[in-house]
């Protein structure tokens, strides 16, 4: 049996509920069990348990009071007997706001595919707005792609491929790696059971050897911390996930002894002193390989990822990487953007300077320039979903864009004045073409002039959908044809 008391038990211990938050929850629970009274899931269970379950993992993201109960209600509007009118009556406009933003479409105005990429589109809408929305939709996926052997084969594999093209990414661009991981690991046996199978095989004879080796490392490693009189609050060690190594084996032709993080020994510690004394001591004891260790305590990672990473020979042939962090970076590391919830920090405070969530706000600039569903998916696949690369100002603000891009992108992501008017680049100090392909950790500095305007060669080498937008809107208002119109107008 089920208990509204299993939710709020589910929330991390540092997170105390006030009473009334605490009924408010049971309120919730009351209202959805009672809105899908009679129904099943494709499982047999009661459908309750889908919402159930769906609040829970909500709860041990550390979610406000406010999502949870969302989360408890997303379904009762469009799969439930619930009005729009009850919950806002019984929960309040954010609640409301919430649900409604989670639901699929009206059943009326789209059909077949049309109709998908609109729901699609009216997700990220309200996601622009509020982030929770999201968070909620990840939530009730999961509980979906860990429920897929109940459906019918093939609907099932679009679920799952569905899920490792667009929910897993999101997931990863909001820094939640745990559900990430936990998404795309859920999803890959449904939508590629071959691979699924081949990986399992290679892991598992690989996996074991490693965790051997790491055994030792860990002794040893806690001898010498001791020694040096260093309190590790943990040290695990992760195998890698089965969906992320199958990505990474595809790039090293399925040689499995070339992923070099298959499993990582972790080490958590109290300040953030102690990560880098831990790092000397590491190296003092392990020859570390050169180039593989990285600093994202000096130097976090655009969605805030934090922890010092190196990667050393273990001695006995094998490597292994080794990630150095405190509790409040782990937790991070683990929950992203779902952490700055549970810890109450103004996520939306622009005067932070706060790089983490821009790009929700180029959703929205995107949304708002989209006239059909169709191009709406393409520019998404295209900006979001390709990998990306992480360039800097000389400032060290950081601009995030698609792989491929160029000093013209970067021009144009800073402001729209710069990328109209660029007339050069330096990339890492050195004067380079506008047209060389940037890479990950650049520093690009642009220089402008006046006399300078977008040409087509600019179109045909920009890949960001805003820097196109610029230029060709520049192009056609340019246009010998539309010159000569307009001087006889
Ligand atoms: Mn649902």
């Amino acid at each position: 049996m089920t208990n509204f008391k299993d939710i709020v038990n589910s929330l991390p211990s540092r997170i105390k509920l006030s009473t009334n938050d605490e009924r408010w929850i049971e309120k919730a629970y009351n209202f959805a069990e009672k809105a899908h009274e009679g129904q099943k899931r494709a499982s047999g269970e009661p459908y309750f348990i889908h919402v159930f379950e769906v609040a829970k993992t909500l709860a041990k993201l550390g979610m406000d009071s406010k999502t949870i109960v969302a989360g408890l209600l997303h379904d009762t509007i469009e799969d439930g007997h619930a009005t729009e009118e009850q919950i806002d009556e019984e929960f309040g406009k954010e609640v409301l706001f919430l649900v409604n933003g989670v639901s699929k479409l009206g059943k009326l105005k789209y059909q077949g595919r049309e109709r998908h990429v609109e729901s699609l589109r009216k997700f990220f809408v309200a996601m622009a707005e509020d982030v929770r929305v999201m968070i909620i939709k990840l939530a009730d996926r999961l509980h979906n792609v860990s429920t897929l052997e109940h459906l019918k084969p093939e609907k099932a594999k679009r679920i799952a491929l569905e899920t490792i093209e667009i929910h897993a990414p999101l997931a990863n661009r909001l820094g939640m790696w745990k559900l990430k991981g936990e998404l795309e690991d859920l999803a890959f046996p449904f939508a590629f059971p071959e691979e699924a199978k081949n990986v399992e095989k290679l892991l598992k004879q690989k996996s074991r050897a490693d965790e051997k080796s790491l055994e030792q490392i860990y002794k040893s490693l806690q001898k010498e911390l001791t020694k040096n009189g260093i309190k590790a609050i943990k040290i695990s060690y992760r195998v890698k996930g089965l969906y992320s190594l199958y990505k990474k084996l595809k790039n090293t032709d399925m040689d499995i002894d070339k992923v070099y993080d298959l499993v990582a020994l972790r080490v958590i510690v109290p300040n953030i002193e102690d990560c880098y004394k831990v790092l000397g001591i590491i190296h003092g004891s392990w020859r570390p390989i050169p180039g593989r260790i990285k600093d994202f305590i000096a130097l976090p990672k655009p969605n805030g990822y934090k922890s010092l990473h190196t990667t050393i020979f273990t001695g006995n042939g094998a490597i292994a990487e080794i990630q150095i962090r405190t509790p409040e970076m782990h937790d991070q590391a683990e929950h992203g953007i779902a952490s700055y919830f549970a810890y109450k920090e103004n996520l939306f405070d622009k005067n932070n300077g706060d790089t983490k969530i821009s790009w929700i706000e180029q959703f929205k600039e995107l949304q708002k320039n989209v006239s059909n569903p169709e191009n709406f998916l393409k520019n998404l696949k295209i900006d979001f979903f390709s990998k990306r690369i992480f360039v800097f100002t000389p400032k060290g603000d950081v601009i995030d864009l698609p792989e491929g891009s160029n000093a013209i992108d970067f021009a144009f992501a800073v402001h729209s004045d710069i990328g109209n008017h660029i007339s050069g680049a330096k990339i890492n100090g050195k004067f380079t073409s506008i047209y060389t392909e940037l890479k990950n950790g650049d520093i690009i500095e642009i220089e402008t002039s006046a006399k300078v305007n977008p040409t087509s060669k600019w179109l045909d080498s920009a890949k960001t959908t805003l820097a196109r937008r610029h230029i060709k809107k520049y192009l056609d208002e340019n246009s010998l044809i539309n010159k000569f119109i307009n001087r006889f107008k």
